[in-house]
C-alpha cells in the first residue's frame, strides 16, 4: 500500500488508520532515512493506544521505551546485535505488546519473522511517501 502525506499530522493520522486496519500484526518495522517521519508515525500510534503523544521521544540512552501495551524501539545507535536486547524484545512480544522498531535492519536474526514493514521516503520539505508491505 502506497500513500503520500503532506504534514506531520497526516502521517500521524495514517499511522492510526494502518494500525487499526491490522490489529493482529504485533511487529512493525519502520525504515527510512533520518527525518523521514518514523518517530512522527509512532506519535500517531501513541494516540491510537491512548498514550500521551509527548511521551514519544527518540530514545538516546535506551533503545526501548515501554508504554502500556506497546513498545517503541529505536536501534539507530545499536552497534551490533545484542542477545539481551533480543531477549527483552522477545519478552514484550510474549506479553502481548505490539512492537514498533525504527532501524530494524540492525536486528539480523529478526528479519525472517512475520511483520509489517513501512518504508518512509522524503519527497520534499513536508511531503513523505509511506509504503506498507506485509511480510509473512
Ligand atoms: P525519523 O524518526 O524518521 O528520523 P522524525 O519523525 O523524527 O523522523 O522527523 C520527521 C521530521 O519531518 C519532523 O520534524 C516532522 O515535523 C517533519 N515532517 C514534515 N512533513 C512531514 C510529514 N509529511 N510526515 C512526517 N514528518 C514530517
Ligand atoms: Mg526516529
Amino acid at each position: 500500500m502506497l500513500q503520500r502525506t503532506h504534514s506531520p499530522e497526516e502521517t500521524k493520522a495514517l499511522a492510526r488508520q494502518w494500525i487499526a486496519a491490522h490489529p493482529t500484526i504485533k511487529l512493525w518495522f519502520l525504515k527510512g532515512d533520518l527525518g523521514a517521519g518514523k518517530t512522527c508515525f509512532v506519535k500517531g500510534i501513541a494516540t491510537f493506544f491512548g498514550s500521551p503523544e509527548n511521551q514519544v521521544k527518540s530514545p538516546t540512552f535506551s533503545f526501548i521505551e515501554v508504554h502500556d501495551n506497546w513498545v517503541h524501539v529505536d536501534l539507530y545507535r545499536l552497534q551490533e546485535e545484542d542477545v539481551f536486547l533480543n531477549q527483552e524484545l522477545e519478552e514484550h512480544l510474549q506479553a502481548g505488546r505490539t512492537l514498533f522498531i525504527e532501524w530494524p535492519q540492525r536486528l539480523l536474526s529478526w528479519q525472517n519473522r512475520p511483520h509489517a514493514e513501512i518504508q518512509f521516503t522524503h519527497q520534499g520539505e513536508t511531503e513523505r511517501e509511506l509504503k506498507l508491505t506485509l511480510l509473512s
